[in-house]
């Protein structure tokens, strides 16, 4: 890890705090004994309000790493009222990586009810307008081209959004999205809290970091990655 005051990490799950209802979620999957490491650094510091860069490789975990505290940080905000866009966005690179969070984000969301919706390009519009403006979704994830088009025509907006998250951020920008990236990040207030995850740490992902995080975002690495 790097940066001031890093969170002590969690090493079981009972330790990360959450409430209840994740907890039993995370506990009832077979497989999983313990935090993956990047888990057991990422939750403390997401959950304490603090941005955050996670460069770990494939299959650390890095889902959950946001997926728990994006539960968490929606159940503590005011309920949404009509018209109004989500409260967290993930941000993904492609549709088969956007729908697998989604899948993720659905388990952990159903035990308090927490909404959530896709989007993504390559598939007719409607009803992911349809699913925008009437399903009232707490969450969002979304691949950035098709959600600018959303934004541009007022399909949703992004004005309760205080928590973004860029996964596979290197990936989104080598296929080109960071011109979509800065205006969506843009478009959100400025008391946010992002956190980013990314395999490798080139120039481009530094700049979209230094550009949008908190001065002092938590880094954390895993695995060698980056
Ligand atoms: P990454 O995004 O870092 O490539 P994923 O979030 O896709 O990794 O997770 C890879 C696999 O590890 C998934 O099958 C996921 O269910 C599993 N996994 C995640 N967290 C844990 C854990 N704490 N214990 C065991 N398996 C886990
Ligand atoms: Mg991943």
């Amino acid at each position: 890890t790097k940066g001031t005051d890093v969170p002590r990490c969690v090493e079981t799950f009972d330790e990360a705090s959450f409430p209840g209802y994740l907890t039993r979620d995370l506990k009832a999957r077979e497989s999983f004994k313990a935090p993956s490491a990047v888990q057991s650094q990422a939750w403390p510091v997401a959950l304490s309000g603090r941005d955050l860069v996670a460069i770990a490789e494939t299959g650390s975990g890095k889902t959950l790493s946001y997926v728990c505290p994006v539960i968490v940080h929606v159940n503590a905000q005011p309920v949404l009222g009509k018209g109004e866009g989500p409260i967290a966005l993930v941000l993904a690179p492609t549709r088969e990586l956007a729908c697998q969070i989604e899948l993720e984000v659905a388990t952990f969301a159903a035990s308090s009810e927490v909404k959530h919706v896709c989007v993504y390009g390559g598939v007719p519009k409607p009803p992911q307008i349809r699913a925008l403006k009437t399903g009232q979704s707490e969450i969002c994830v979304a691949t950035p081209g098709r959600l600018i088009d959303f934004l541009d025509c007022g399909v949703t907006n992004l004005k309760r959004a205080s928590f973004v998250v860029l996964d596979e951020a290197d990936r989104m920008l080598d296929m080109g999205f960071a011109p979509q990236i800065r205006r969506i990040l843009n478009k959100v207030r400025p008391d946010r809290q992002i956190l980013m995850f990314t395999a490798t740490w080139p120039r481009e992902v530094r700049e979209i970091a230094r550009d949008f995080l908190k001065t002092d975002p938590v880094e954390i690495r895993s695995g060698g990655a980056g």
